[in-house]
């Protein structure tokens, strides 16, 4: 079978070559790959930005249909079609992992870089840990999901935002139109989009956006959005930008939540005497739980969420890293591994 693997030199590049599976193990599942999506964490983990894995199959947005499953498997049968996703496993008993919060167990494996993931024909999951998608959703369209959409589902979670209350969501790139898509439709909010480009504050009203503003144009986000609606009860910061954060803290009313999801390689500023007389709090998320995958699976399969993605060929991955690094890519490059 083919797969991508991160080159020798771990210097952004994959290698397309042919792999052998070895035999499946106790709990294991074999999954005949569907479509994998490419995303920002693949060019990181090609080029070492977490440590460097030379020869590792990349791809966590994978979508397949089980093909075998080892004797002891009871969770899954051949046929179903099923997810595999950057949370990989858990190791199931620690603390994090029995109270719902499996994505920060300190053993967790992750697809694509702690093992070998799904940017190839074939892939090998733990089956109790791959999620099922449910029928009526476009495979393509579920692999987009199963990271991105998943991503933003579970940060609108944490946020703890009531409908009919605001939620600022800064950055309407990949993750921000899901944001919005999942915030308006599922969580019945009201949302206020920020980009320092306008095509895609034009996509988000498009996606229902209450208010959008653009802090090139419209000055601090924190303040316009203050004086607009008084603040908002809840901020998802998808922007990988350190601005972006500073403005979201200023933008929330009296006892808002920020969420932060964007991994800009910088600190942020935090006013001390605000954060404590407004009771302002900021929080972390981390991709999702296997739960919220399979109901952000399921908002995909009742069309309240309708991910944008364009398919390509397996050898096309340098060439969508490359368009990555340049920008040029509006939604999700999805790989179709029967093409
Ligand atoms: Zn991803
Ligand atoms: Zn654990």
């Amino acid at each position: 079978m083919k797969a991508a693997v991160v080159s020798k030199e771990s210097n952004g590049k994959v290698e397309i070559k042919e792999m052998n599976l070895r035999p499946l193990e106790a709990g294991e599942a074999l999954v005949d790959v569907e479509y994998c999506g490419v995303c920002h964490t693949d060019l990181h983990v090609a080029h070492g930005d977490f440590g460097k894995v030379p020869g590792r199959v990349i791809g966590h947005e994978g979508i397949g249909i089980v093909k075998e499953v080892a004797s002891d498997v009871s969770s899954l049968n051949v046929g179903d079609r099923v997810s595999i996703a950057w949370f990989f496993e858990g190791c199931g008993t620690c603390e994090y992992c029995i109270t719902g919060r499996e994505t920060f167990c300190r053993q967790a494996k992750n697809a694509g870089f702690s093992v070998d993931g799904a940017m190839a024909e074939q892939c090998i999951v733990k089956a109790d840990y791959a999620v099922k998608v449910p029928d009526g959703l476009d495979p393509a369209q579920a692999s987009s999901i199963s990271c991105a959409g998943v991503t933003c589902y579970k940060a609108i979670k944490v946020s703890e935002v009531k409908p009919g209350q605001w939620i600022a969501i800064y950055g309407i790139g990949g993750l921000g139109n899901l944001a919005i898509q999942y915030a308006k439709n599922v969580f019945n909010a009201k949302v206020v989009a920020i980009d320092i480009n306008d095509d895609k504050l034009d996509f988000a009203k498009e996606l229902g956006a209450d208010l959008v503003c653009n802090p090139l144009k419209d000055g601090d986000a924190g303040e316009w959005i203050q004086n607009e609606i008084g603040g908002a009860h809840g901020a998802v910061v998808t922007a990988v930008s350190k601005v972006a954060f500073n403005q979201a803290v200023n933008s929330v009313r009296a006892a808002g939540k920020v969420v932060a999801v964007g991994l800009p390689p910088e600190t942020m500023d935090l006013e001390i005497v605000k954060t404590v007389l407004d009771g302002i709090q900021i929080v972390g998320s981390l991709v999702g739980t296997r739960k919220d995958l399979e109901e952000a699976f399921q908002f995909g399969a009742d069309g309240k969420v309708v991910p944008v993605v364009e398919t390509r060929c397996l050898h096309e991955v340098n060439d969508i890293f490359e368009e990555m690094e340049q920008g040029k890519i509006k939604g999700r490059m999805v790989v179709d591994l029967k093409k």
